[in-house]
């Protein structure tokens, strides 16, 4: 079994509040929403860090920001702006080690983030 939280989630072995899932992701509600709408698209596949993306990468990662838009759309984000963030390290706030995009809406946002 792996370790991994997210693993476990795409895997079904940790339940989720799943909003839309594809061949090469799966995208679900953040336990501590820091937003009114605040989704996780994570890739099925683990890899644990922007950092450790190869070139074959790219079409996976094009996936999950496509899938991050379409969600954006239905959920009725695109009128009002939302955020796509990802973060890449401890440093930068990275606390689940298998690469994921931050799909943020619902409210206003400042710039530069904290
Ligand atoms: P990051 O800090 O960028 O690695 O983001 C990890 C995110 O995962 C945080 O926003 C957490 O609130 C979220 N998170 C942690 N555990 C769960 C869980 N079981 N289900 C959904 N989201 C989670």
């Amino acid at each position: 079994m792996s370790e991994c939280l997210f693993c476990r989630i795409v895997a079904g072995e940790i339940p989720a509040d799943l909003v839309a899932e594809g061949d090469d992701w799966v995208a679900f509600r953040d336990i501590n929403p820091q937003a009114p709408t605040h989704v996780l698209i994570v890739p099925r596949r683990h890899i644990p860090t922007l950092d450790d993306l190869a070139p074959s990468d790219a079409a996976l990662m094009g996936s999950l920001v496509a899938a991050a838009a379409q969600i954006a759309r239905d959920e009725g984000l695109v009128e009002g702006g939302y955020r796509l963030a990802a973060n890449c390290g401890a440093g930068a706030g990275q606390s689940v080690f298998h690469i994921h995009l931050h799909l943020l809406g619902g409210r206003r946002f400042s710039w530069p983030p904290g």
